[in-house]
């Protein structure tokens, strides 16, 4: 399909230049402007067969579902929603979260789920890492969300990205509810040193080039933050945050 694309522009450009335009800088943007939509284009046609060739015992039942408190000005809520967070204990005290889970998936007996969460992005190469040192909390926690929403056991769920594009080689990336339960030791330890953290005002900035380049607050991150964090590798206060980096 991309290969279809890539001629399309060959062929527009080609017709353009017998037609004697010259493809300046402007009629370049405009046919990659094309381009890109004629992809987006592909993209959705291939996502839409993937999902009706999907002939799994589960069907798509909630949408835009939303745990915790909502904006009042969020618009109509799927069935599955609740206004109640998702408490998790973790180190003997309580956190909420809230979030909204893109779709949730279930069997007519209500005995399994599946949680999927679309990205348009790329999909990361390599072993894919369950909480990723306390970077993919994600997952798990619509995964547990979810049970509680639709009233089934966490061990009878999967909670999956699904990269709805060519870029992301409309890749799925599960975690299982059986996974989830094994590593309870490990999640709780993430939850309670990022949430923790928060809790007594310790950020501990934590850069690498790919979380740095989609961040939000670039601008008031500090410039020096890599001499900075090299020069506190060994401070005590960060000890449990760097022992989380190291949680697959
Ligand atoms: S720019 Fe700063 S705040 Fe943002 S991810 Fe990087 S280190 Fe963290």
């Amino acid at each position: 399909m991309a290969r279809k694309v890539d001629k399309n522009v060959d062929a527009i450009a080609t017709n353009l230049a017998r037609r004697g335009f010259v493809l300046d800088t402007a009629r370049l943007a405009v046919i990659e402007e094309r381009r890109k939509a004629t992809q987006v284009e592909a993209d959705l046609v291939r996502w839409y067969d993937m999902e009706a060739d999907d002939e799994g015992a589960m069907r798509p039942g909630g949408f835009e579902v939303s745990f915790g408190p909502t904006r009042a000005s969020a618009g109509p809520r799927d069935a599955c929603s609740r206004d109640e967070a998702l408490d998790l204990r973790a180190g003997g005290r309580t956190f909420a979260f809230q979030g909204r889970i893109d779709r949730i998936d279930w069997d007519d007996a209500r005995s399994s789920f599946r949680v999927i969460d679309y990205k348009t992005g790329s999909a990361y190469g390599g072993k894919y890492l369950v909480f990723d040192g306390g970077r993919a909390l994600q997952l798990p926690i619509y995964l547990l969300a979810a049970a509680r929403a639709l009233g089934i056991a966490p061990e009878r769920g999967v909670s999956e990205y699904f990269f709805v594009s060519t870029k992301g080689n409309f890749k799925r990336k599960p975690i299982s509810g059986q996974q989830l339960d094994d590593l309870h030791q490990d999640f709780e330890t993430v939850i309670e040193t990022i949430a923790g953290g928060v809790e007594i005002g310790m950020f501990a900035p934590s850069p690498d080039q790919q979380t740095c380049r989609y961040c939000d607050y670039q601008d008031v991150c500090d410039v020096r933050k890599e001499r900075i964090m090299s020069r506190k590798r060994a401070d005590p206060r960060g000890s449990s945050f760097r022992a989380m980096r190291e949680i697959p």
